[in-house]
């Protein structure tokens, strides 16, 4: 047990908790966003997955994840200490080595890709709901969005496993040289809790068909989809160890996997504070590393856009799962001879979206994923009165009859806000829209790049020139035009400055699971 302390300590050590024990190792676990240590009884427990199979955590720590739309237990999962991570490396390692895995050939993985992805069709009910249950999200979005898209991305990529071919180069001399694309190895993927399953899937499954392992730390609030994925991959034909899921608290157990020697790419997507302490892990070994990080996406209205199509999209760009979304659209940047109007339309919208149970099929706004994330949301709200944005709509706590503990907040806007306000830097993660007026195009384009983050954008325009100059002008990843909030596992997706870099989906995401190996044949010996 010392020995055991002792590690908990370094994963403590590594960052919030500056001298740990394990007394300070349960602070961190109790101040970790919407977890308690397991006190009452749950619905279910889940255990890590190891090497194919369900496994206990080896110092039994078990933690609580709750249903936001209730407040209340849903089910208690085991968290990863650093040795469970060493246990699940080694088993990706092993499975990366010398396995039916290593062994199949590119063909079969692409096969066992399509039935991972037929796996999710089929259990998309069960997992749609667990994924209402434990995020809050409306089951409208995890069933007709959520669940479709990740068994999409596991096709696409099913597509591409025994496509990935090297080239012969043209060079001097009597060589004869080609290229080898070969998977870049154990793949350590950390993701966050706002789309638990999909965004586990934009990294599982390109990796897989490049050939690598994976061993997953799914974010602490919402762990039960992924490991509910593992064993359906199993059945499935995934081979033992080529998919482990180490589920557990950020600073402990992804923290481990971000510097753990036997990882050689960690693919991240969270916070831009997390991915920057991720990257700092990840240097000491010199792993290879991508961020997904967060963003402040401008929403760009020209006063010649069609108004009724901008008023849906930006109500769409920020109230789409309850604003927790890294490209939302929360700055909403309009021509000012039309923000009045704008903002009217947007208001009557907003007053019409009641939050409800996210189980019921007619919810379009669901619950905030924890206590801290809704407090933190009402937190911004204050902010933003204080800083004298004009209030339009929402602005509180939000009720809903039967469910009077869960975490509702009301669609919020604010209008007449300033650049410098905080509302309008920084990231709130929540169903609050900050609109700020301009001038000219010009104006608009400077406001929109006026942001540490470069993630998403929209415009909003009916002149063509118009929007070909202002999406080539935005720095960010992905400009929407005339619509918001697209996705396709074939449209690379990422950011731009504070927002990441690295591609995922598309075609792109699979140079990151990939080392290039150059072999040169002299055909003169
Ligand atoms: P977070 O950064 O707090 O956590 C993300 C993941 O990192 C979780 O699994 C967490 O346990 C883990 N983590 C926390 N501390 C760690 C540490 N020290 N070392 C290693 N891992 C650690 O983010 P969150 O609150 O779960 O998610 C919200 C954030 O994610 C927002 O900023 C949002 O913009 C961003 N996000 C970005 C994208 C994108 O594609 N760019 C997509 C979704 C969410």
């Amino acid at each position: 047990m010392r020995g055991c302390r002792h590690t908990w300590k370094n994963a403590c050590r590594s960052s919030r908790a500056s001298n740990g024990n394990v007394a300070e190792m349960e602070a961190v676990i109790k101040s970790a966003a919407s977890l308690q240590p397991a006190l009452n009884a749950p619905a279910k427990n889940w255990d890590l997955w190891i090497d194919g199979r369900e496994t206990p955590a080896l110092l039994g720590t078990r933690l609580t994840a709750i249903d936001p739309a209730r407040n209340q237990p849903l089910g208690e999962f085991a968290a990863a200490a650093p040795e469970d991570v060493d246990l699940a490396v080694a088993a990706a390692r092993r499975a990366l080595e010398d396995s039916a895995w290593s062994r199949c050939g590119a063909r079969e993985r692409g096969r066992i890709l399509r039935r991972m992805a037929d796996a999710l069709d089929q259990h998309r009910d069960e997992l749609a709901e667990l994924e209402t249950r434990n995020s809050g999200k409306p089951i409208f979005e995890s069933r007709q969005i959520d669940l479709p898209l990740a068994a999409a991305v596991f096709d696409y990529y099913a597509g591409w496993a025994d496509k990935r071919a090297g080239s012969v180069e043209p060079v001097a001399g009597p060589h004869f040289t080609y290229t080898l694309p070969q998977p870049v190895g154990v793949v350590g993927a950390i993701t966050p809790w706002n789309f638990p399953l999909l965004l586990a899937a934009w990294k599982i499954a390109p990796a897989l068909a490049c050939g690598c392992t994976v061993v997953l730390k799914p974010a602490e609030q919402t762990p039960l989809t992924a490991l509910r994925l593992a064993a359906l991959a199993q059945a499935a034909g995934l081979p033992g160890g080529v998919l482990n899921v180490v589920p557990g608290i950020g600073e402990i157990a992804g923290a481990a996997l971000a510097r753990h020697p036997g990882v050689d790419k960690i693919a991240f997507t969270g916070s831009t504070a997390v991915g920057r302490l991720v990257m700092r892990e990840a240097a000491a070994t010199g792993k290879r590393v991508s961020l997904e990080l967060g963003g402040k996406s401008p929403n760009l209205v020209f006063a010649d856009a069609d108004l009724d199509a901008a008023a849906r999209g930006a109500h769409n760009a920020i109230f789409y799962g309850q604003g927790e979304v890294c490209a939302a659209g929360s700055r909403l940047l309009v021509e000012r001879s039309r923000e009045a109007e704008l903002v009217d339309r947007l208001a009557e919208r907003a007053r019409r979206l009641a939050p409800g149970d996210p189980l019921h099929p007619k919810t379009r706004l669901g619950a905030l994923v924890s206590p801290a994330q809704r407090d933190r949301v009402l937190s911004y709200i204050a902010t933003g009165r204080q800083e004298g944005a004009r209030l339009v709509c929402g602005g509180a706590a939000a009720t809903v009859a039967g469910l009077e503990q869960g975490l509702f907040v009301q669609p919020t806007i604010f209008d007449q806000v300033r650049p410098h306000m905080r509302i309008a830097r920084e990231e709130i993660f929540g169903p609050v829209l900050a609109v700020i007026g301009f001038e000219n195009e010009a104006e608009a384009v400077q406001l929109a790049n006026a942001s540490e983050y470069g993630l998403a954008a929209g415009v909003w325009t009916r002149d063509l020139g118009r929007a070909h100059r202002v999406a080539r002008a935005l720095k960010a990843g992905t400009v929407w035009v005339n619509t918001y909030n697209q996705y396709d596992p074939a449209a690379p997706f990422g950011g731009f400055k504070a927002s990441g870099f690295g591609r995922e989906l598309g075609r792109q995401a699979l140079d990151l699971y990939t080392e290039t190996k150059c072999v040169w044949v002299n055909l003169e010996g």
